[in-house]
């Protein structure tokens, strides 16, 4: 997943989506999906029009409303309307500099998978929170209360992002990884029951094609949510060579 942040502009996220859909072609057992800022959603949609299925196009962000007086906001269903089956939720840079609280992201979640977003829910601990020892124990607060109104485990996704790995260079190691993720799918199953074994799980922060490998080899993750790598069709289409 390719989460394009707010970079770019109209010619270089058309070029962008059009080398990356026409990489991609060659992996066709893998998903790859594009999440561009609000306003370049419907160019990236026209340059995805001949792409294969394995392409899809998600928001970076999404409303709590369904519609009305809320300035600025963008909902679940104008999003529909331009194309996307997916949308981030919850990403840290959204709590961060835009004070989203968990249960705001709660509700994001359950307006946006009534519209039929699938919905991909970002978590992940401080480096304050992980020096302290309190990685799993943030992550699985930060899951039960985005989760809260959560019914429909078939449109979820779930992102671990340790923030302090995002944009830094920093990879968390497989060491730090592995545990986390085993906590998240015991707390997927407790709350969905068998059906949570199906929700796909990623890893973000710093990812690259020289670290994919690796990263994939634990088990439990089915894909990587990246920021910096998917400004290059190349850099980020050799993450799924590589992986
Ligand atoms: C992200 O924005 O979700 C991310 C993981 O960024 P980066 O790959 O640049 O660390």
């Amino acid at each position: 997943m390719a989460n394009w942040k707010m970079n770019g502009d109209r010619s270089f996220w058309y070029n962008l989506a059009e080398q990356t859909a026409l990489q991609a072609k060659e992996f066709k057992d893998c998903k790859f999906v594009m999440f561009p800022p609000f306003v370049a959603l419907a160019d990236v949609e026209n340059a995805l029009f001949e792409a294969e299925k394995n392409v899809e196009l998600g928001a970076q962000d999404v409303s709590n409303y369904e519609h009305g007086a809320f300035t600025s906001q963008v909902s679940a269903e104008m999003l529909t309307g331009l194309g996307c089956s997916y949308v981030l939720v919850g990403h840290s840079e959204c709590r961060e500099y835009l004070g989203q609280p968990d249960e705001l992201l709660a509700e994001k979640i359950e307006v946006a998978q009534a519209k039929g977003l699938k919905t991909v829910l970002c978590i992940g601990e401080t480096l304050e929170e992980y020096e302290a020892g309190q990685s799993v124990q943030i992550v699985v607060e930060q899951l039960e209360k985005c989760l809260a109104n959560c019914e429909n485990s078939d449109l979820l996704a779930v992102a671990y992002e340790p923030v302090w790995a995002i944009g830094t260079g920093k990879v968390a190691t497989i060491d730090d990884i592995k545990p986390i993720f085993a906590e998240i799918k015991q707390s997927l199953l407790d709350k969905f029951g068998s059906k949570g074994d199906n929700v796909a799980l990623l890893y973000g922060g710093s990812v690259k094609a020289d670290n994919a490998n690796e990263i994939f080899s634990v088990d439990e993750i089915n894909g990587v949510l990246v920021g910096g790598a998917s400004l290059d069709a190349t850099s980020f289409v050799d993450i799924a060579r590589n992986a």
